[in-house]
Formats: C-alpha cells, structure tokens, sequence
C-alpha cells in the first residue's frame, strides 16, 4: 500500500533515471533486508557490492552514532581527526604512496583521469614526448560523469550527452595485438578494471595486464586501475591486480568503503602525486570525518575478523556450486569470476531476466547485467548454507523454466 504511493509519487516526481523493482525495503539485518510488510529478501547483491559488512554491522552502526555526536563536516580547509588514519590504512593495502579522497566512484575515476592528463602535461614541459589520449576497453565502465562516460565502452551511456571528453579509443578487451597497435607516445593513460562488473563479470588476462603494464612504462603513460567494483577485499584480495602482482600507479576505489556512507578514493604513486598542487584539484564533501571514520571502521572489522580469507573460501564454494549448476543445465554458458564477485552466463537474455524476477519472487535478491549474465555481488560476511539456499532456488527456477520452453534439460550430464 504505502509501495504504491511512493510509485505514483516518483513517477512524477522524479526525473525517470532509474526502473526499481517493485519493492519498499525498510530495515536490514546480516545478509537480509526486510520489506514493509515484514518479509525478509536474502541479498546477494549488496546494493550493487556496497554494503559488504550486511546491514546493521556493530562496527558500522556505533562509529556512525559516535562520530554524529563529534563532527559530520569541517570543509577541506582544516585538518580533522581521521583523514591520515585512513589514508595510512589504504596506503598499507594497496602498495601506493598517496590518497585523494571524493564522494563516489565516478568522481574518483575523474581525479584519476585528470591525474592522467595532469601527468602529461607535466612530463610535457620536461621535453618528454607524451600526448592526452587514453585507451578504454570494451565492455568497461567507469561511472557517469562525463570523463567517466568517454571512457564508458557502451555508446547507449555516452552518445545521448555527446559531445563527451574527447581523446579517447577502445581496445579489444585482452586483446594484446590491438593494445600494441593503439597504444603510442600519444597516450595518456591506459584504463582498466581488472575484473569488469557491469560489463558482465569479465576478468583482465594476465598477458593483457603485463603488456599494458609494460607499454606505460616506456612512455611514462599511467596505468589506471579501477576498483570500485572488484576492489577492497570482494575478490578475496584487497586489490584485484593483487591477484596478478602488478601494480598500477592509480587505482580507485568507492562502492564498500565506507558501507553506504558515500565515499571514494583515488589512490596514486609519490611520482603521479607530484603532477597536482594546490588548488588544482578538490571537492567538498570528499574526505570528510563521518566517511572517513566509517571507513577506518570497514577495514578494521575486516581485519580483525579475517574477512579476506572468508572472502576467498565462500566465493570459492559459491563459484564450484554455479559450475555443477552448469553442468545440469544446458542454458548455462558460462560461469565467472574471482572471490564473491561471479557471474553465470545464460544463453538468452529473456531467460536471465525471468531468472532474476523469479529469484525476487522468492526472495533472494540476484541481479542482471550486459543482457544475459546474473551478476552476484553478495555482503562479505555470507556463510555457506546462504549459498546453498541461493544454489537450489535457482536450479528450481531453471528447471521450470527451461521445461516451459520446450527444452530438454541436459539428462545425460546430470548426476549426483
Ligand atoms: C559503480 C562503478 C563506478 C561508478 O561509481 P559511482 O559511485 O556510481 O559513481 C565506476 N566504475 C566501476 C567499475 C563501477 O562498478
């Protein structure tokens, strides 16, 4: 009842940006979250790989309540209490020297991108031969604003705000020969996410990464790294590139940070740091001491309880069951990812629609991305038998599914 309302009022209200599924969330606990009428939803998706300690975490809740009796805002003209704790702590983790904070992804993508140009133009007037291009993959994303956007592969998110920044060309994703032909002394940067979330779970191959790695180092072009997504422990490392030992010289970071406190982070090397002073670069909001001691709290608790192991060790057995899922049924393309960060590919894009719609009609919150594939992007803190849960409804769905459709389910391949 009141889930209407609230729809009649947005549609007119609100500028249409968003298609929400029918449903007024009202509190959260753990893993779940409880709609207006009492029911609980299984949440395997995080809001979108935000709420990585679930909802109501101890940690998240007292620093918040703590600090809004100290100080929400002080303005980046003074100092506060928590900005080099936090700095320190994203420094220790991520192998990189230098922090600038923001209050979501897409703005720390843009420090990054300017970081870039600001690079450039800094070797420039040292006589380097360095240009202002960049090279974006396909099927990336980046975020919304307009830096972000150009270096977004998907045109349906760039061309109806054209012109967008210029100076930007795709590359085949893993792709070296194409990456090779692109690349020249006129690139800027080099722009990627180790594992691609919107793009539909897609993971950098080692080579890719090596030789992008190596082409910035023969011009002093910056290799970009962007981890909203895949970063800050959802893989089961701190960092994605961790998985293949190397090291960008920005990377960026925002969606579980701070837990659902809005929050992002460019980190950088001393090096690239030296292309900005004062007055260059800034924000408002970014950095201020509610985020920043929330997101002192995040790692910390992550920390002390271990989570990356946890991480590693239920991703590892919610991926081993999509693949014995995949090996009953024959809708199933594909499965990937690394840590609680995996996908699984279907062969239609009605039927990973219907899949995901059905699996809210049961109450268990998946997600659909690039068409076909359902993306999960569960809290850090799931346990096993949450999986299994997961796991069964969706072998029932598309069973029933598949069996409407005429299609035979694939009998010989199924045992146990
Ligand atoms: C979500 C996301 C962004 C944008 O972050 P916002 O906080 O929505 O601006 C950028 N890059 C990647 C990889 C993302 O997943």
């Amino acid at each position: 009842m009141k889930l209407e309302s609230i729809q009649a009022a947005e549609n007119k209200l609100l500028v249409q940006t968003y298609e929400r599924n029918p449903v007024l969330f009202v509190s959260g606990q753990g893993v779940y979250l409880r709609d207006e009428n009492g029911n609980d939803y299984l949440d395997l998706l995080s809001g979108i790989g935000v709420s990585a300690l679930g909802y109501a975490h101890p940690a998240v809740e007292e620093t918040i309540a703590r600090q809004s009796k100290r100080l929400l805002h002080v303005s980046n003209l003074f100092y506060h209490e928590h900005t080099a704790d936090l700095a320190l702590r994203l420094t220790e983790i991520s192998g990189l020297d230098r922090v600038f904070f923001s209050n979501s992804g897409t703005e720390a993508w843009e420090a990054a991108l300017k970081l870039a140009r600001a690079n450039s133009t800094r070797l420039r007037a040292q006589g380097r031969t360095i240009g202002t291009k960049f090279l974006a993959l396909d099927h990336s994303f980046h975020g919304r604003t307009m830096g972000s956007v150009a270096t977004t592969a998907k045109a349906k998110y760039r061309e109806p705000f054209g012109p967008v920044m210029p100076d930007v060309e795709f590359v085949q994703f893993n792709d070296v020969a194409d990456l090779r032909a692109k690349f020249s002394s006129e690139v800027c940067g080099i722009c990627i996410e180790p594992v691609q979330g919107e793009g539909g779970i897609h993971l950098i191959s080692s080579e890719f990464f090596a030789a992008a790695r190596e082409l910035c180092n023969s011009t002093g072009a910056l290799l970009l790294a962007d981890e909203i997504q895949c970063g800050l422990g959802r893989t089961g490392k701190w960092f994605a590139y961790q998985h293949y030992g190397i090291q960008p010289d920005v990377t960026v970071v925002a969606k579980p940070i701070a837990n659902g406190i809005p929050m992002g982070a460019m980190l950088c090397t001393n090096e690239a740091a030296l292309a900005i002073t004062p007055g260059m670069h800034g924000t408002t909001f970014g950095g201020g001491p509610l985020a920043c001691a929330v997101a002192i709290a995040v790692i910390d608790t992550m920390k002390r309880e271990n989570t990356l192991a946890h991480v590693e060790e239920v991703g590892a057995f919610f991926k081993s069951k999509l693949q014995d899922l995949a090996k009953h049924h024959d809708c199933i393309t594909d499965v990937r990812g690394l840590g609680l960060m995996l996908g699984l590919e279907l062969n239609s894009a009605d039927l990973a629609k219907k899949v995901a719609q059905q699996m809210m009609e049961r109450r268990i919150i998946i997600n659909r991305t690039s068409e076909t594939v359902l993306r999960f992007l569960p809290p850090y803190i799931l346990e096993r038998e949450h999986v299994e849960t997961a796991i069964s409804a969706l072998d029932a769905i598309l069973k029933a599914n598949t069996a409407l459709a005429g299609v035979a389910p694939a009998g010989e391949k199924s045992h146990g």
